[in-house]
């Protein structure tokens, strides 16, 4: 197992996601956590915060946590602050730390965390959950898009429910929560680049995940904050031009996507899809298409229900929305 004992992480939220997330890195062997929370723990909030019991009413979240985080994981540095992250305080809350996951249920500490983060260098794992529905993204500041890139800001208090008043199921907070942990220790591993660029969207009804690629967004107010030169922003006309495909995958090939039944990419032409599929998923297209980069014999491609065959191959062109079909001969007899 890697060596995380000296990962310094900071978790914003003892909550629903926070209980889990923070279980979740004690686990993966994170030495350090630092966290965050003013909170005091509910009644109510106990069927989902399973950090904390009944004996646990009253007391603060992050008192609580504490006592329970320490008795299983001794070895574990916490620092905890019964504080409320805002813009007054957030840099210095996010400073020292290798990762910070937003374990909030308020989306304008969500921003709050977002925007400092990139402006700071720290990497980011945003995330949410209300009723069967998750999202969670990954942030490389200053190498790809950012939570802001996405949503221009966040909503008019009212405008989205909030776990307090949509409510939502400890088991749906468990699964966002751990993938939370995932993404973040994705981060911090060998391959970040595969961990930030996308939005995960959990349906937990279903079971099911979907990644939708996230463009990095001229004039985002977070990233103009921070130029590094590998960061280039997509350029208008560029985006124009880059037509977003999806792609069903076959049951045989969802063990190279994380086992979605779609992913959405960018591309003008079917090969420009397929190559965009490789780059977010990698060892797929080798099932897909041979060494010479030929579709393989025993594969069907259907762009928009037509076989590619009998249009232009790989070159046909794709516009936008296009709908690409994988589909593998059964063998049987
Ligand atoms: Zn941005």
């Amino acid at each position: 197992m890697t060596d995380r004992s000296h990962t310094r992480a900071l978790v914003v939220g003892a909550g629903g996601l926070g209980c889990p997330v923070l279980l979740g890195l004690a686990e993966a062997g994170v030495g350090r956590i630092r966290l965050v929370d003013d909170d005091r723990v509910e009644l109510s909030n106990l069927q989902r915060q399973v950090l904390y019991g009944v004996s646990d009413v009253g007391r603060l979240k992050v008192e609580a946590s504490r006592d329970r985080l320490e008795r299983r994981f001794p070895d574990l540095s916490l620092e905890v602050e019964a504080t409320r992250l805002d813009a007054t305080n957030v840099s210095r809350v996010l400073d020292g730390v290798d990762v910070v996951i937003d374990a909030t249920d308020d989306p304008q500490a969500r921003f709050t965390i977002n925007d400092q983060a990139v402006a700071q260098g720290v990497p980011a794992v945003l995330g949410g959950v209300i009723r069967f529905e998750g999202v969670i993204m990954g942030v490389q500041p200053g190498k790809g898009p950012c939570f802001r890139c996405l949503f221009e800001g966040p909503p008019e208090p009212g405008e989205v429910m909030t776990c307090a008043g949509a409510g939502v199921l400890g088991a749906m907070a468990g699964l966002v929560g751990h993938l939370q942990v995932q993404r973040a220790l994705g981060l911090l591993g060998d391959r970040p680049d595969e961990a930030a660029g996308y939005i995960t969207t959990v349906d937990g009804l279903r079971g099911t995940t979907r990644d939708v690629p996230v463009p990095a967004r001229e004039g985002c107010t977070a990233c103009a904050q921070r130029t590094a030169s590998s960061f280039h922003f997509m350029t208008p006309s560029t985006q124009e031009n880059s037509m977003s495909v999806a792609i069903k995958i076959p049951t045989s090939l969802r063990r190279f996507v994380g086992g979605n039944d779609q992913i959405e990419v960018a591309g003008q032409n079917v090969r420009e899809a397929l190559d965009g599929l490789e780059a977010a998923h990698p060892g797929i297209k080798a099932k897909i298409c041979d060494a010479q980069g030929n579709l393989r014999r025993f594969i069907n491609v259907y762009a928009d229900q037509e076989d590619i065959r009998f249009l232009d191959n790989l070159e046909t062109p794709l516009g936008e929305g296009a709908e690409l079909q994988i589909v593998p001969a059964i063998a049987g007899g």
